[in-house]
């Protein structure tokens, strides 16, 4: 091992964050990454994870590791989702601050804004009303995740900070048809249609409300752009008790025009009907991405382009969703 190289330790490295995380890092120089699979350590488990980082001198760490899903998961799994997630922020960032690590990245969603905030969604609206039922739990979770790094800044002057990113998708998503997220469902259910020769699929909700979407090798460049900010000019732009920094693209869509957006990446011609009866979720969700832009970051890759390269990832790794 090279003495001066910094030690980085992506947890969840082989989610879709993740691995887009392990892309980008490799390109920075004098790094080390770490990286432990889940078979090896399970992250809700305290002492497992006080002694990997007993035993690993890490310097820096990003906690992509979340347990994560669509609406319908969230909302017929609440408890798996709350506690997962609580516990491995506990342990990863408590047991990292015992190991002596500075340096922390934690990434959390932009469902802990409340339901009806003002939109664009700034970050200061955190805990300024009550949030979206779907994934409250879920929710709670991530909120808890920016405190605890806001604390052990505060009484250990620790340098963990956070960032927020907006519905993400791109290569190694999870296209389960009923757990996954909306453009991993769409893609897969359209696809599928399209093979078939089907000549209508269905899409959940009224297809009124609007989401932002980022991919994720954008949400990787922000994330280490963030991290290797000097600490001054990071200060300059988060009040000390508000250390999250949105990640968006600053562009949204209604749910119809990504069915639509989908359906042309996909090259599925048939009819898309709307099933009211499955729930719409929050009515709008675009981050406000102020903040980042004066940092002097901005996202690069558009929908229609993301969508085309996400497909030609699903149709080589196809096998993987039999
Ligand atoms: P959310 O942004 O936390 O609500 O998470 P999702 O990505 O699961 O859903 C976004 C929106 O897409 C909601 O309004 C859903 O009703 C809508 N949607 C339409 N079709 C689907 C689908 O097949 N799967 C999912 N997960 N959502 C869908």
């Amino acid at each position: 091992m090279h003495a001066n190289k910094q030690r980085i330790y992506i947890a969840g490295h082989n989610g879709m964050v993740g691995s887009a995380l392990i892309r980008q890092l490799q390109h920075l120089e004098n790094i080390e990454l770490v990286t432990c699979s889940h078979q090896q350590l399970d992250l809700t488990r305290q002492a497992d994870v006080e002694d990997f980082f007993q035993q690993e001198a890490i310097d820096q760490v990003y906690r992509a590791a979340a347990k994560v899903g669509g609406i319908h998961a969230n909302n017929t799994y609440p408890a798996e989702f709350i506690y997962a997630n609580l516990m491995m922020e506990c342990n990863i960032i408590h047991a990292a601050h015992q190991a002596g690590v500075q340096k922390l990245l934690f990434l959390g969603s932009s469902c802990i804004y409340p339901k009806l905030a003002e939109q664009p969604m700034r970050e200061d609206a955190l805990l300024t009303g009550t949030l979206e039922s779907t994934n409250e739990p879920y929710a709670i979770a991530k909120i808890a995740g920016i405190k605890l790094c806001e604390s052990y800044n505060r009484q250990y002057r620790r340098d963990y900070r956070s960032v927020m990113p907006t519905n993400l998708y791109g290569p190694y998503d999870n296209f389960h048809p009923e757990n996954s997220h909306v453009i991993p469902a769409m893609m897969r259910r359209f696809h599928e249609a399209k093979c078939q020769s089907d000549k209508e699929v269905i899409v959940w909700g009224t297809g009124i409300p609007m989401r932002e979407f980022l991919h994720v090798d954008d949400m990787a460049a922000a994330s280490v752009y963030v991290m290797e900010l000097d600490d001054v000019t990071y200060r300059q732009h988060t009040a000390p008790m508000l250390s999250h920094i949105n990640v968006g693209s600053g562009v949204d869509c209604t749910i119809r025009e990504l069915a639509e957006s989908v359906a042309r990446a996909v090259g599925f011609e048939g009819e898309l009907v709307f099933d009211a009866s499955k729930p719409d979720g929050t009515p709008r969700k675009l981050l406000d991405v102020s903040r980042l832009k004066n940092l002097g970051w901005q996202a690069s890759v558009t929908l229609e382009k993301g969508l085309r390269d996400t497909y030609a990832w699903f149709l080589q790794n196809e096998s993987l969703y039999r």
